[in-house]
């Protein structure tokens, strides 16, 4: 078992889980992706200064249809430059600002090079949070709808682990692409098949070792599982590793994990989001329930997350909100799995406009709709702030992000911002342009 971030965040044994169960479609060979080359518009900096369509990467028919299903024009430049040389195999280190789509570019070279195997893992995606393995799953799903005979699983601390074996055990169930947190994983690896007395989770076929947000994954306390579960794979195999931030030390560390790997880095001072207005507001501790309901009256927003540092700084503060009418939702490590799944797919399904929520949902979550994001209190590091305001302006999109700087500590991690990213947050004005973070 491992944790992330102070209190909210365990990954591993505790809590009900959910298990995704991907049932294949008929493959309709029909070639349809002429839309997906069709246009050259470039879409700011999202789209590369070359800009390629889909269909230069000579992706298989059933794939390309399914991108042009999920309404992809152009791929962003993260995609342009990882894709060609991630469907080939290479081992690839991508460290590029949240929201530019990095999640596709391993899906996609997943999918493109996968041949299914009965009983057979082929690739396994490991992850920090267990909605984020439960999205990756969603766009395996999303992606794979027109391959034939692929099935996708999601597994996470939580529910008895019977669930699971009678899930590995059955031939006709048997996963060929695994997502998960790396407790359970690790668990299933130790556990044997009751009839082959084989590993119930058999890694030694694996062809594809995938981390995302791959620095929180190496970091010392979850590290360890990670390790582990790694000697448990063969020694040819493709790795890629992905995050929006990536230290000095912790591209050493990735480093040790791959065979000559395609490094894409982009500087710290590109890493703000193109599109994202930042502001922050200078006020006490008291004051911040006032400025928080006049801000939400004030601005206009599709969705908002308001972040807080602790489980219960945001249950009180979700309660408030909704005591004063506003259409408020709470999201924490405190609440059980089954809740914690019902909530992330209301918001996703944008039953509900506003997120209270702590660090969990801090990085990697995507909720494309969000174009505010509050930080009611001001996250402990740079790295941590650029996280959270990623989760608005997601795709290229507008977006708003409002620091409430409250304390001496709180100061000095703006200023951090300020200088390691090389943008100037200026003080929330009395009135902003609703067109400057609001797409129409
Ligand atoms: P990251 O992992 O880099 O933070 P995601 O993979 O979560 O970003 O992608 C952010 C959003 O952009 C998602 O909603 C995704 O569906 C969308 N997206 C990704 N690639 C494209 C593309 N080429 N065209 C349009 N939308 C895209």
């Amino acid at each position: 078992m491992a944790a992330t971030k102070g209190d909210d965040v365990v990954v591993g044994d505790e809590g009900p889980e959910e298990i995704v169960d991907y049932d294949e479609e008929g493959s309709d060979n029909e070639s349809s992706d002429k839309k997906a080359a069709a246009s050259s518009e470039i879409k700011g900096s999202y789209a590369g200064i070359h800009a390629s369509g889909f269909r230069d990467f000579l992706l298989k028919t059933e794939l390309l249809r399914a991108v042009t299903d999920c309404g992809f024009e152009h791929p962003s430049e993260v995609q342009q430059e990882s894709i060609p040389q991630a469907v080939l195999g290479q081992d690839v280190i991508c460290q590029a600002k949240s929201g530019m789509g990095k999640t596709a570019v391993f899906v996609l070279a997943v999918l493109q090079q996968l041949d299914p195997v009965d009983n057979q893992v082929d690739s396994l995606v490991l992850c920090h949070v267990r909605e984020l393995a439960y999205q990756i799953c969603q766009e395996f799903m999303r992606f794979s709808k027109y391959l034939e005979g692929v099935r996708v699983k999601v597994f996470f601390g939580g529910i008895p682990e019977e669930n699971h074996r009678r899930l590995l055990e059955d031939p006709a169930k048997h996963p060929h692409i695994v997502i998960g947190t790396p407790g359970r994983i690790l668990q299933l690896t130790k556990l044997k098949n009751k009839t082959t007395n084989k590993p119930l989770l058999d890694l030694s076929n694996l062809k594809r070792f995938i981390l995302d947000e791959c620095d929180e994954m190496l970091k010392i306390d979850m590290r360890q599982d990670v390790q582990e579960i790694f000697k448990k794979t063969p020694h040819e195999k493709q790795v890629m590793l992905f995050s929006a931030t990536l230290s000095k030390e912790m591209r050493a560390v990735c480093l040790k994990f791959t065979q000559h790997a395609q490094q894409i880095y982009v500087d710290d001072g590109e890493l703000t989001l193109h599109g994202l207005q930042q502001y922050y507001v200078k006020l006490g501790e008291a004051q911040k329930n006032r400025k928080m309901n006049d801000l939400l009256d004030a601005l206009e927003f599709n969705q908002v997350v308001i972040f807080v540092n602790s489980t219960r700084r945001c249950k009180e503060l979700d309660k408030l909100l909704q005591e004063h009418g506003f259409p408020s939702m709470a999201m924490h490590g405190g609440m059980d799995q089954t809740e914690r799944l019902e909530r992330y797919n209301k918001f996703k399904a944008y039953k509900s406009r506003i997120l209270v929520s702590t660090d969990m949902f801090g990085r990697g979550v995507d909720f494309e709709r969000v174009n505010i994001v509050i930080n009611y209190d001001m996250p402990k590091s740079a790295d941590q702030y650029l996280h959270r305001v990623g989760r608005s302006g997601r795709f290229g999109t507008k977006g708003l992000g409002i620091s409430f700087v409250s304390t001496q500590a709180d100061a000095e991690v703006l200023a951090q911002v300020q200088s390691r990213f090389e943008v100037e947050i200026p003080e929330l004005p009395n009135q902003i342009d609703t067109s400057t973070y609001m797409s129409k």
